[in-house]
C-alpha cells in the first residue's frame, strides 16, 4: 500500500516539491516592506521630474555625477571601481562601474528604456479652426487612442530655434501653470461614435490638442487666435511658428505620481513603462562599488517604436561603448560580448482579474509577487523574441534566491492573445546571454499605469544582486 501522509508530512512534502505562489507580501518581513515604501517615495519624485527620455537623462546624469561618475574617455585606462558614463545625444545613457576583472569575463548589463507612449507634435503643428487653436499631434508608441482624450496634458520638450539657441519647454506641471487637452464628444451626441469599434472611435487625426481660444484684438485678419497664442509662445520662448520644425515636443499626462489604495501598496503614474525598471537600474549602478565584472546600466530610447534609430538599442551605440572598453584593456569586443550577460529590464503585464480571459493564470505575473522574469516574449509562437537559456535562468534565479529577491516568472498573456517585445533580442543578437526581468504593470501604456511598491523594490534588489554576483 502507498504511504499515507499525515498533516505535517504533507505540509513538508508540499513545501519541498511545489512552487509557493502565495501573495509575496507573506514572504516578506515588515522591515522589507518599509524599505520598499521608502524606496518608492524617491521613485515617485523621480517620475514627477522625468516624464520624457531627455528628462530621465538629465536626472540620471545629475545623480551619477554626484556619485562620482565622469564622462567616458576611450583613450583612457580605467581601474577597478572607476565610474564612467556615455551620454548619447541627451536621449540615452550608459553608466559603467569598472570591475575587478574589467571586462575580461564579459560585462553585466541591465538595459531599460526611458521613452514612453505619448503624443508628439507634427512638424507644422499649429492651426486654427472655428476660433479655436490646436496642435496637430502624431502619437508615439502603442496607445489606445480613446484613453488620451479628456485628460490634462503637459507640454515637454526642446526647441532649437533658427538662431541656434536651444530652449527647453516644460509647462503644465507646476501648480498654477496652464495645461492642455484633447477634447472628446459628449455622450448626448455620441450615438454614432458609440457604435464604432474601440480602435476607430477616436481617429489619430482627431488627437488635436487645444491650446487657445482668444484672438488678437483687430478689425480684420485671419487666424487671429493662432496668432495671439503664437505671440504668447514667442514672448515666453523667443520662438516663431517655423521653429516647431526643429523641435522634439511631447505631450504627456499632467498628473503626478500618487499612491493607489487605502493601504498605499501601489503607485499610479504616467510612464512606469519603463521608468519603473530604469530607476532601479540607475540606482543599482549608483550603489555598486567595485563589482567583480564591469557593470553597465543602459537607459535607451525608442523602445516603444521598435528600438530603431541611433538612440535605440537596435543601433550600435552600446556595442561601440563596450568595444572601446574592451580595446582599452587589450581585448576584442566580440570576445567580451560573447561572455556578457544582460538583464533586459522591462515591464511585463500584471494579471488583471477584470480581464482574466486574456491571461493564463498559471503563467502570469501578479502584483506583489516580486520582480517578474520572462524566459521569452514575442507573439504567434515566440516570434520576435530571444529566449533565455535554461542555464541563464538557473543562474539568475539562484542569484535572486541567495539575495532574498522575491521573483516570479510568467508570460505576457494567454498564447495568441497578442504579445510584445523588449530590447532583449537586440542585445542577444550581439551573442550576449539575455533574460527579461521587470515590474508587472496594470493598465500598461495607459496614461495612468499602476505598479506594486514591493515589486519596484524587488527589481532594484534583483539588479543590484546581479551586478554584485561573483
Ligand atoms: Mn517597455
Ligand atoms: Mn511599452
Amino acid at each position: 500500500m502507498a504511504k499515507k501522509f499525515d498533516k505535517d508530512e504533507l505540509k513538508k512534502l508540499t513545501e519541498e516539491l511545489l512552487v509557493n505562489r502565495r501573495n509575496g507580501f507573506f514572504q516578506m518581513e515588515d522591515e522589507t516592506v518599509k524599505k520598499a515604501d521608502e524606496f518608492c517615495e524617491d521613485y515617485k519624485a523621480f517620475l514627477n521630474l522625468s516624464k520624457t527620455e531627455r528628462e530621465v537623462v538629465v536626472y540620471a546624469l545629475k545623480a551619477a555625477e554626484k556619485a562620482g561618475f565622469v564622462p567616458f574617455d576611450p583613450e583612457k585606462k580605467y581601474k577597478a571601481g572607476d565610474k564612467v558614463y556615455y551620454n548619447n545625444r541627451g536621449k540615452a545613457l550608459i553608466l559603467a562601474v569598472i570591475g575587478r576583472n574589467g571586462c575580461k569575463n564579459g560585462v553585466r548589463i541591465a538595459a531599460a528604456h526611458i521613452d514612453s507612449p505619448r503624443l508628439d507634435l507634427k512638424p507644422h503643428p499649429l492651426y486654427e479652426k472655428d476660433d479655436m487653436a490646436f496642435f496637430k499631434s502624431h502619437y508615439y508608441g502603442g496607445i489606445k487612442k480613446y484613453q488620451w482624450t479628456a485628460i490634462p496634458l503637459a507640454m515637454h520638450g526642446l526647441v532649437v530655434r533658427k538662431d541656434g539657441v536651444s530652449v527647453e519647454i516644460r509647462i503644465g506641471e507646476e501648480e498654477g501653470e496652464p495645461q492642455f487637452c484633447v477634447t472628446d464628444l459628449l455622450p448626448h451626441l455620441s450615438s454614432e461614435q458609440m457604435e464604432k469599434k474601440l480602435s476607430k472611435a477616436i481617429e489619430a487625426e482627431n488627437l488635436n490638442i487645444v491650446f487657445g481660444s482668444r484672438p488678437v484684438r483687430a478689425d480684420e485678419g485671419e487666424n487671429l487666435v493662432k496668432l495671439n497664442v503664437m505671440r504668447l509662445i514667442h514672448e515666453k520662448y523667443g520662438m516663431t511658428e517655423e521653429d516647431f520644425v526643429s523641435a522634439d515636443i511631447e505631450f504627456v499626462p499632467a498628473f503626478k505620481a500618487v499612491d493607489v489604495g487605502f493601504d498605499r501598496s501601489m503607485i499610479g503614474a504616467y510612464g512606469h513603462d519603463d521608468r519603473v525598471c530604469a530607476y532601479p537600474a540607475l540606482l543599482a549602478a549608483l550603489h555598486t562599488e567595485t563589482p567583480e565584472n564591469t557593470i553597465l546600466t543602459v537607459l535607451a530610447d525608442k523602445e516603444e517604436i521598435g528600438s530603431d534609430g541611433n538612440t535605440g538599442l537596435n543601433s550600435q551605440f552600446m556595442r561601440y561603448f563596450i568595444s572601446d572598453m574592451a580595446q582599452a584593456e587589450g581585448l576584442e569586443s566580440r570576445h567580451v560580448l560573447s561572455k556578457s550577460k544582460c538583464l533586459s529590464t522591462d515591464v511585463t503585464a500584471a494579471f488583471d482579474p477584470n480581464y482574466a480571459d486574456v491571461y493564463e493564470p498559471n503563467n502570469s505575473c501578479y502584483i506583489n509577487n516580486g520582480v517578474g522574469m520572462a524566459k521569452y516574449t514575442g507573439s504567434r509562437g515566440k516570434n520576435g523574441s530571444s529566449e533565455a537559456t535554461a542555464e541563464l535562468v538557473s543562474e539568475i534565479r539562484n542569484i535572486f534566491d541567495k539575495n532574498n529577491v522575491l521573483w516570479q516568472i510568467g508570460e505576457m498573456g494567454r498564447v495568441d492573445a497578442g504579445g510584445g517585445g523588449t530590447v532583449a533580442l537586440y542585445i542577444a543578437n550581439l551573442n550576449v546571454d539575455v533574460l527579461d526581468v521587470g515590474v508587472p504593470v496594470l493598465s500598461m501604456h495607459s496614461p495612468f499605469e499602476v505598479v506594486s511598491k514591493l515589486d519596484v523594490y524587488m527589481t532594484y534588489k534583483g539588479i543590484k544582486a546581479f551586478y554584485e554576483a561573483k
